[in-house]
């Protein structure tokens, strides 16, 4: 599923194609792809507008239109954004096309049917609520620690909670928590100011690394170019099948689901206690 670099990398790789560009087309091959307005609605008010500027909230991909108006993206769990400059041959599983002038189109393609779309006046009723920003100078150790005072749940589920922070998806939040040597399922109100520190650095780092890298294309990530990212090759512990062993300790790495999530650690890098 793209997290916080995955959508920060596509939104860096489609802002020099698309924007200044004016929407000439919108076609949907699957309708329930769009949440808000009508879909009649939704391509009427789309057709004719320059597309001013893209910016990232959380895991949602945020287009300014010349009209004032907003499109929000949501890619959930298998969806990518391609560009190309012929829209005769789409990739399978496309569910829209948003054509621009100058011969470029947008595919929204989603082998699973979860991806969405909104268009909006404001964002505030689909993203307003979401977590500060994990790579913002406002997300400090100091904000991290205070809002996980309030939290008894295990701290991985904590990581996935968009209102506690943005952008943090199952990836991530198992090579955080590994990194920072915290067990997935403690607490969050149990973690020391170290482990708190540890764990703040760890979760920059490894979104900042993730970012230079372009992704991780575990399942169904693409670059705007169809082509892969490589942050998952630093993965230490995520996506670890069939018996892989710790890198710091040799351990073989668990898997645990926590809150239906499955989740990957190692049982002695990451002691319970
Ligand atoms: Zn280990």
């Amino acid at each position: 599923m793209p997290e916080l670099p995955e959508v920060e990398t596509i939104k860096n790789e489609l802002l020099p194609h698309v924007v200044g560009h004016r929407i000439t087309g919108v076609t949907l091959d699957w309708e329930g792809i769009v949440r808000q307005p009508s879909v009649s609605e939704f391509r009427s008010r789309l057709i004719g507008q320059e597309i001013t500027g893209i910016t990232r909230r959380g895991k949602y991909l945020i287009f300014g239109l010349s009209s004032g108006t907003l499109l929000i993206i949501h890619l959930r769990m298998t969806g990518s954004l391609l560009i190309s400059q012929d829209s005769s041959q789409p990739p399978k599983y496309t569910r829209a096309i948003i054509n621009l002038d100058k011969d470029t189109s947008i595919f929204f393609r989603d082998p699973r049917k979860f991806g969405k779309m909104w268009l909006v006046e404001n964002t505030d009723a689909i993203v307003g609520k979401l977590g500060p920003e994990p790579l913002e100078p406002g997300f400090t150790t100091q904000v991290l620690a205070q809002r996980l005072s309030k939290r008894k749940a295990p701290i991985k589920a904590i990581l996935l909670d968009q209102h506690f922070v943005a952008g943090i998806g199952n990836m991530y939040a198992d090579e955080a928590l590994f990194a920072a040597k915290i067990h997935p399922e403690r607490p969050g109100n149990s973690l020391s100011p170290r482990e708190i520190e540890r764990l703040h650095r760890a979760i920059q780092q490894l979104l900042w690394a993730a970012i230079e890298n372009k992704g991780a294309s575990v399942e169904n990530y693409f670059r705007p170019d169809g082509t892969l990212g490589t942050a998952h090759f630093q993965f230490q512990v995520a996506h670890r099948l069939g018996g892989k062993s710790c890198p710091v300790c040799g351990t073989p790495i668990e898997r645990k689901p926590i809150r239906n999530r499955g989740s990957y650690f190692c049982p002695q890098c990451q002691p319970e206690n």
